[in-house]
C-alpha cells in the first residue's frame, strides 16, 4: 500500500505504516520539539527544521519563560521546605506531651461529671 500521507515512499507494507508515520514520513505532522515549553505547533516532519529555524527566537523566549517559572517554583518549594523544617523543629521540642495532657484533662473532666449524676435518677 501507499503511505496514507501520500509521501514519496512508493510502497509500504501494512505492518510498517504506523512505524513509518511515527518515525519517518516527511509529511506526517509532528509536535514541535519545544512542545514541553509551550510551543503548540504541529508541523510536517519535513518542515520541522525550518520551523525550528524560523521560530527560534520565540522558542528561546518560551525557554526563558519556563526557566523563570521553574525558578519561581523552586524558590516557593525552598520556602515551603524551610517552613516545614521549622515547624517540625518546633514540634519536636514540646507539643506531643502538651497535646496528650490537654486531651486527657478534657476526658477526665467529663468522666468525673457524668457517672455521679446518672445513678441518682
Ligand atoms: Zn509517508
Ligand atoms: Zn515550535
Amino acid at each position: 500500500m501507499k503511505c496514507p500521507n501520500d509521501c514519496t515512499v512508493e510502497t509500504i507494507c501494512r505492518a510498517e505504516v504506523k512505524k513509518h508515520m511515527d518515525e519517518d514520513c516527511p509529511l506526517q505532522r509532528v509536535a514541535c520539539r519545544y512542545e514541553r515549553i509551550g510551543c503548540t505547533e504541529q508541523v510536517r516532519r519535513q518542515d520541522l527544521e525550518r520551523h525550528l529555524e524560523e521560530e527560534k527566537d520565540r522558542h528561546l523566549q518560551l525557554a526563558m519563560d519556563s526557566v523563570v517559572e521553574l525558578t519561581l517554583k523552586v524558590d516557593e518549594m525552598a520556602i515551603k521546605v524551610e517552613e516545614l523544617t521549622a515547624e517540625r523543629e518546633e514540634n519536636g521540642l514540646q507539643p506531643p506531651d502538651e497535646v496528650g495532657e490537654t486531651y486527657s484533662d478534657e476526658f477526665d473532666f467529663s468522666a468525673e461529671i457524668s457517672p455521679p449524676v446518672s445513678p441518682q435518677f
